[in-house]
């Protein structure tokens, strides 16, 4: 679906973010990604659908080289949905209903399709009792749902989320990580990037390790942790 072919990139000050990244996702899997802090992991996430563009190399979507034209990015960024580390960057809108239909409408559906996909987005994420507040006023734990909400109403085919646990305690984090369960299935892959090795032993199918913006390792949790 997604695919990375030899892809580097630097930060306009220079920075070299990745390097010669080369992968493919599969649909339907639970991907986590590990790596340092400047590993490249944020960089690798907003190259998965086109926020940024690579310097060298090839994004692959379905198959086609990505062109980083207006229609095709469209349809990148509706199969390929971002939830950012920190909610505050996502919500903007008066209410958090606002926030969630926003995506939706954004994609040219019609107003009861919009409606209806940010209403299921809402209760599957455990939003719908607060829809009507303003996102500043909850708790971040709410926020990351409502975050959540906003992407999963868009139904992408691969869900991405920046260390969606950090900086909740663990009864929230248990929470989400409950959520992303029921969210992921045959047609919804789920990627995210975490610290917490032990969990992403436990939870994922495959593991992505970044190291210095390569790829380390690219494989199933188990091959990785027996084989070494
Ligand atoms: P991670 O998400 O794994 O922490 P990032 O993708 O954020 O890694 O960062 C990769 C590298 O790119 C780091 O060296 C980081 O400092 C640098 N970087 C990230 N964003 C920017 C930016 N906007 N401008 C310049 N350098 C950046
Ligand atoms: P929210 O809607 O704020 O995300 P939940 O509905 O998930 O909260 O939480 C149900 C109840 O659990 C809350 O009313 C709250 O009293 C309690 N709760 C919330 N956070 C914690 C926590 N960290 N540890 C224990 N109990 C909590």
């Amino acid at each position: 679906m997604i695919e990375l072919k030899n892809v580097s990139y630097h930060y306009t000050d220079g920075t070299k973010a990745l390097n010669d990244v080369s992968l493919a996702i599969t649909p339907g899997r639970k991907i986590a990604v590990l790596g340092n802090n400047g590993a490249g992991k944020s960089t690798l996430f907003l190259h998965m659908n086109g926020l940024l563009q690579p310097a060298e190399g090839q994004l692959l979507f379905n198959g086609t080289p990505v062109a980083y034209k207006r229609r095709q990015l469209q349809e990148l960024r509706r199969a390929v949905g971002i939830v950012f580390q920190h909610p505050d960057t996502q919500l903007f809108s008066p209410t958090v209903r606002e926030d969630v239909l926003y995506g939706p409408n954004n994609l040219g559906w019609s107003q009861a399709r919009a409606e209806q996909a940010a209403l299921e987005a809402m209760e599957k994420t455990g939003v719908l009792e607060f829809q009507y507040k303003p996102p500043h006023f909850l708790s971040l734990g709410q926020k990351k749902r409502a975050a959540i909400a906003s992407v999963v109403a868009m139904q992408p085919k691969l869900l991405i989320l920046d260390e969606p646990t950090a900086g909740l305690d663990p009864y929230y984090a248990r929470k989400i990580m409950q959520l992303l369960n029921e969210l992921h299935n045959e047609e919804t892959t789920v990627m995210l990037s975490t610290h917490d090795v032990n969990f992403a032993y436990e939870w994922a199918d495959e593991i992505l390790i970044l190291q210095s913006g390569g790829v380390r390792a690219f494989a199933g949790a188990e091959e990785l942790f027996h084989d070494q």
